[in-house]
């Protein structure tokens, strides 16, 4: 299977058309069959064979072996070249050595391969070979080719790993960030809760020990106990609501930003909500961020609608796209995003149903929250 896959990055990394490929595959055999003597055709079809099944073995080789197949390579080209006058395995080499990853190794056998090529080719013009003389311009062509293919692609190779690592970095700065923000709540946490829990425990021990004996100073103790009750409470209010998450509307303005920056027209029906406590506002934020995500990235839509409503019971938020829905196979690489959805939602005790007919449809249903100002006080 990964065969598979590198064989397709391949012939995305090329940027050169398959059919291209093809030509070049079936033209040696054009040549070949030019000579008329029946051992160097067979001679030809025995190189040109060998040098395709190498040239998918170097594809997979690492360190060494890369320049030991390469040199094999360039001396079937060489051959090829004095036997046939056939120049166009050049090509190939070009574009193997663009796709070497290790700077080094590139420069060395780009300069091998450039000198050698330059070297046949001069070698058949100097022989003045009839055949050699009427492709001259297609020579030239692959000559030029042989200079620039591989710097190109090796500079878009070097280009695309830079993303990566990019994205990488970005990644990791989330989670660290993410810890950072645990290790503050944690700390919070122990600080207000963990103490003042412990004084109402040793208060009240107090109080009930001194109930019969002396009942003044136990009442006194009980209203202690009460009065640190309440403050812990504005405590962990206040520190719930500086832990502010990303609220639904400030989602919205961003997810309208990427939208139009993808040129995806946004359609947005929203309605005031009520009862929605701050933690269901965060994960309908992270579920409308990674849907948006998902439709930039997958769904190739032009459109988005997303609705935002409210029952009595639930709050219902659709997002619908017009694009087409991606099946993965299954030996392909999974997200995390659709599940991380519907785990997010499920917390909160709502759900997540997908539909993909006529593009994608998410739909995530949460329950509404109780008010539950009078059970808090005291
Ligand atoms: P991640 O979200 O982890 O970066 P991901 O986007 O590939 O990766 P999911 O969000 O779980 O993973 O999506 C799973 C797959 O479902 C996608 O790879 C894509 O094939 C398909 N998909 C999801 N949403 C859409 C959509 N709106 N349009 C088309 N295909 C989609
Ligand atoms: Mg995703």
């Amino acid at each position: 299977m990964t065969m598979i896959k590198q064989y397709v990055t391949f012939q995305k990394n090329s940027g050169i058309s398959p059919y291209i490929w093809i030509i070049l595959c079936i033209l040696p055999f054009y040549f070949i069959f030019q000579t008329d003597s029946t051992l160097k055709i067979i001679v030809g079809i025995l190189l040109t064979i060998v040098f395709f099944i190498l040239y998918r073995i170097a594809f997979f080789a690492k360190g060494w072996p890369v320049y030991l197949w390469t040199f094999i390579l360039i001396g079937i080209s060489i051959t090829s070249t004095s036997l046939f006058s056939y120049v166009y395995f050049a090509f190939f080499l070009a574009h193997y050595i663009g796709n070497i990853r290790d700077r080094v190794t590139f420069l060395i056998l780009y300069f091998v391969h450039l000198i050698s090529t330059s070297i046949s080719i001069n070698f058949g013009i100097i022989q003045q070979d009839e055949f050699f003389l009427k492709q001259l311009p297609f020579v030239i062509v692959i000559w030029i080719a042989v200079i620039l293919l591989p710097f190109n692609i090796h500079n878009k190779n070097e280009k695309e790993q830079l993303e990566e690592k990019l994205e990488d970095a970005n990644k990791r700065i989330r989670v660290l960030g993410i810890l950072e923000e645990r290790h503050r709540i944690a700390r919070d946490l122990h600080d207000t809760l963990g103490q003042k829990l412990s004084l109402i425990g040793l208060k009240s021990d107090l109080a009930r020990r001194l109930i019969s004996k002396n009942p003044e100073q136990a009442r006194n103790e009980l209203k202690d106990v009460q009065h640190t009750a309440r403050t812990t409470l504005n405590e962990v209010r206040k520190m719930v609501s500086s832990m502010r998450g990303i609220r639904l509307k400030d989602e919205l303005v961003e997810v309208k930003k990427v939208l139009d920056a993808a040129e995806i027209e946004l359609d947005i029906e929203e309605s005031k909500l009520a009862n929605v406590s701050l933690l269901t506002e965060n994960i309908l934020s992270m579920c409308i961020k990674e849907a948006v995500n998902n439709i930039v990235k997958h769904s190739g839509a032009t459109k988005c609608s997303i609705f935002i409503e409210q029952t009595w019971t639930d709050t219902i938020i659709t997002i619908k796209d017009n694009g087409s829905f991606k099946k993965k196979n299954d030996d392909e690489q999974k997200g995390h995003g659709l599940i991380g959805m519907k785990e997010r939602v499920e917390f909160v005790n709502g759900k997540m149903e997908i539909e993909t007919e006529d593009g994608t449809t998410l739909i995530f249903t949460v329950p509404n929250d109780v008010k539950q100002t009078d059970k808090e006080e005291f």
